[in-house]
Parts: C-alpha cells; sequence; structure tokens
C-alpha cells in the first residue's frame, strides 16, 4: 500500500486538482484508491460528487473518535473511495490542541482498520496550512508529493515545507520521504516557468541524500493550465470524465504513469516510529 500526502502549505497551487485527478487515474488503472480529504472546505470530496450533507459521516467524527474509517469512506467511482470532510474539520485545530495523541490519530485510525482498508493507495488531500491536520498527513502517509505553481516565489515557500517534512520525519514518522514535485498550472514556453524548473532540479541535486527529499524527483509531467481542469469541479467529474481528451487529462495520465512506475520502490509496509 501506498500513502501519499499531497500537501503544500499555500492555497490555489493544484493540490486537490491533483489528488482528485491522480485518485482517479489510478482507478482508472485498476488500483483501489482511497481519498481522504483532510481540507475543511471538502472541494475533493465535492469534486468526486460526495457532498457531506447532515448526517453524513466525515473524517471530522474520525478525528474526534466517534467514527472508524470505515463508516466515513464512501465508493464515489469503480475503485476510488472518498472519506469527506466539511466545515465541522475546521474544529479539530482547535480540539485536538490538549490531545496527547494529536499528532497521530490518522496514523492510529488507518492502522485499526487496516485489515477493512485494503487500498493500492491511499491519498491525503492537505489543506493549506501547516497545522494538525496536515501533520495528521504527514505523519500517516509514507510519501510526499508536492504540487508546485512555478513562480518566483516557489523555492522560499518549498523550503519551510521541507523544514516541516524533516521535523516530521525526526519526531513522528522515519519513513516518511518526498517522491515528488508536480509543477501544476504550468505556463508553457515561459522564461520564467523554465527558470524555476531548473533551479528547483539543481536545488534537488546539491541536497544530501540523508534529507526526506534526497531522492525527490521534479517530475517530468508538467500540469499545464487548462480550464477543463477549473471546470470540471463544478460537474462533480475528475478530469477523466469530463474531459477525456484535453490538455488536462493528458498531463494528469502522464502523472499517473509516473506514480505507478516508482510503485516498487515505495510499496513496502509503514515502519511504526521510534
Ligand atoms: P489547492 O488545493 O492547492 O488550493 P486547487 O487544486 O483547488 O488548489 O486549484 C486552485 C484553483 O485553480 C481551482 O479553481 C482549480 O480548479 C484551478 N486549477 C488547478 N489546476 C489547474 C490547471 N492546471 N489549469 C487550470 N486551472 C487549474
Ligand atoms: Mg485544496
Amino acid at each position: 500500500m501506498r500513502r501519499i500526502a499531497v500537501m503544500n502549505q499555500k492555497g490555489g497551487v493544484g493540490k486537490t486538482t491533483t489528488t482528485v485527478n491522480l485518485a482517479a487515474g489510478l482507478a482508472r488503472q485498476g488500483r483501489s484508491v482511497c481519498l481522504i480529504d483532510l481540507d475543511p472546505q471538502g472541494h475533493a470530496s465535492l469534486h468526486l460528487g460526495v457532498e457531506a450533507l447532515g448526517g453524513t459521516p466525515t473524517m471530522y467524527q474520525v478525528f474526534s473518535g466517534t467514527k472508524i474509517l470505515d463508516d466515513v469512506r464512501q465508493m464515489a467511482a469503480p475503485n476510488l473511495w472518498v472519506a469527506p470532510s466539511d466545515l465541522d474539520l475546521a474544529a479539530t485545530e482547535l480540539e485536538l490542541v490538549d490531545a496527547s495523541n494529536r499528532e497521530i490519530v490518522l496514523r492510529e485510525a488507518i492502522d485499526a482498520s487496516v485489515a477493512n482498508f485494503p487500498f493500492d493507495y491511499i491519498l491525503f488531500d492537505c489543506p493549506p496550512s501547516l497545522g494538525v491536520l496536515t501533520i495528521n498527513a504527514l505523519t500517516a502517509a509514507r510519501e510526499v508529493l508536492i504540487p508546485l505553481q512555478p513562480h518566483f516565489f516557489a523555492l522560499q515557500g518549498l523550503s519551510k515545507l521541507l523544514e516541516t517534512t524533516a521535523l516530521v520525519t525526526r519526531r513522528l514518522n522515519r519513513d516518511l520521504r518526498v517522491t515528488g514535485i508536480a509543477l501544476c498550472l504550468f505556463e508553457t514556453g515561459t522564461r520564467l516557468a523554465a527558470d524555476v524548473t531548473d533551479d528547483l532540479r539543481s536545488f534537488l541535486d546539491q541536497s544530501d541524500a540523508d534529507t526526506p527529499w534526497g531522492n525527490a524527483q521534479v517530475f517530468d509531467s508538467r500540469i499545464r493550465r487548462n480550464i477543463k481542469l477549473a471546470e470540471a469541479p463544478s460537474f462533480a467529474q475528475s478530469i477523466f470524465d469530463y474531459a477525456p481528451k484535453c490538455a488536462g487529462a493528458v498531463d494528469y495520465t502522464a502523472l499517473v504513469e509516473e506514480v505507478i512506475a516508482c510503485e516498487e520502490q515505495n510499496s513496502q509496509p509503514l515502519r511504526q516510529a521510534a
């Protein structure tokens, strides 16, 4: 099983779009996938047609210990499940403040139901912050996938994000590795996008192999800016259902293939934290 946190503390960089379409693409390739929505905005859930109306069990109840994951996940498409969130999840940050296990609630919830949770992939759509929900994702995950919009300040934000990853690796989850950086909202043919990509590659090349990002790759697939990707959520469809021939579908198909290509080295079971 692979557990991948799609994370970037900046909003609007393509986290949710990437999590949803990666999940949908992997499911279409025959992988069983569970997307865990950790953003109180619930956009990933809505994007896949899962609306948490009153009474729908959500991730909030998992964090508050009143439901188990199996009660919360819903089937959204063949091979694809979603554990939805809604605004209640915003309260979790506060409610967990004094809990001694606040950083490992999610991992414990997954471990407790792993027998009923035989997924090939669990993808976590993180909120745009480095708060307790994101820390829970990093503690429950084995891999981090970072969507990055190539602009001038992107590398600055990245170093903060990598520091957080290193901190979680030391304290909570020594198995955590940054698998890759996916360039999203990519403006083909612009100088800036090319420069940022080069800077990113040389930064990774110079990084110590012992860091959690020592073996990270910049995925070759670039997710170009494509209006169909922005339209698909309002039709509650992945890009593969909404516009299977558009550039967005082509780009996410390529990313899915790259993610599948690194299945071998990333499918080992998790070790417990030291
Ligand atoms: P995040 O989850 O990081 O906040 P989103 O995935 O929600 O980012 O993307 C932010 C906005 O940009 C959304 O309206 C989304 O539909 C749109 N968007 C994301 N990726 C693309 C893309 N490649 N082309 C066009 N619009 C995109
Ligand atoms: Mg989002």
